[in-house]
């Protein structure tokens, strides 16, 4: 048997939800959502993986949600509403943006929204950081929160249009939701993300554990994601900008948190 040279699709069935991880481009994510009502497809960074991932299992979807602007999550919209009619969600801060590009929204979403997604009961956070009206989309019942470029697997995305304070207060919002939430992110980017975090963190022993199972995950190429929101905030240092035991590895005892996540975000900009 040969390894697959690509990142294979992974699918995980909980609390009512069947979530197919669907990787595209060179290290992005799509996922499809089927849920009680039908099925969600969240962000469209290519069209055909996507397309071939929904065909492969006769779904057809309901509803395509993006997350913000960036074209390696928008780059397919045009292409999956023509074959499905959808409709297209995505923030209404970055509509303006997502048009720019020749693609569009046919609703424009503000934080706070819930609604049917099609897949069951979603709710729309706020998590401003990377751009600035970056949402995610939360299933409570589902337990699955479609992070993007906001939280990812041990890290969280770069700093494009907003603060370190900004971003900071969008991850808290994410980790103040219950532990055994299932976090997809956008990208795979975690086993760089590890590299990092051992880097400023090397005595967090459940880091070191996670570490070593991502290098046997991508050794097999396997998707990283998703992970639960509680060993995220244990192990995850962005997460943990606020945790005693890293603010004294890092020296900076007595420092506010958000400052503490500010040194963190620079030290990756540079690593
Ligand atoms: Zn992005
Ligand atoms: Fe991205």
């Amino acid at each position: 048997m040969t390894m697959p040279d690509q990142t294979s699709t992974r699918t995980t069935r909980e609390n009512g939800l069947e979530i197919v991880t669907v990787p595209c481009l060179a290290d992005n994510y799509a996922y499809l959502v089927k849920g009680p009502d039908g099925v969600a497809v969240i962000d469209a960074p290519e069209a055909g993986p996507i397309l071939a991932a929904l065909e492969a299992r006769d779904w057809t979807p309901g509803v395509l949600m993006i997350t913000h602007h960036h074209p390696d999550h928008v780059g397919g919209i045009r292409q999956i509403r023509e074959k499905y009619g959808c409709p297209v969600m995505g923030p209404k801060a970055e509509a303006d943006k997502i048009a720019a590009q020749g693609e569009a929204l046919d609703i424009e979403l503000d934080p706070g929204f819930e609604g049917g997604s099609g897949a069951g009961r979603c709710q729309v956070i706020a998590v401003p950081g990377h751009t600035l009206g970056h949402i995610a989309f939360y299933y409570p019942e589902g337990g699955a929160l479609f992070t993007a470029d906001s939280l990812m697997a041990l890290g969280c995305g770069r700093l494009f249009e907003g603060t370190p304070a900004m971003m900071w207060q969008s991850l808290s919002t994410l980790a103040a939701l219950p532990d055994d939430t299932l976090v997809y992110s956008g990208h795979e980017y975690t086993q760089s993300n590890a590299a990092f975090a051992l880097s400023i963190d090397p005595n967090n022993v459940a880091l070191r554990q996670r570490a070593e199972e991502i290098t046997q995950t991508r050794a097999k190429n396997d998707p990283t994601v998703p992970a639960r929101l509680g060993l995220e905030k244990a192990t995850n240092p962005f997460l943990r900008a606020g945790a005693a035991d890293l603010k004294k590895t890092l020296g900076l005892e007595g420092v506010e948190d958000a400052e503490v996540f500010a040194h963190i975000r620079s030290a990756k900009d540079r690593f």
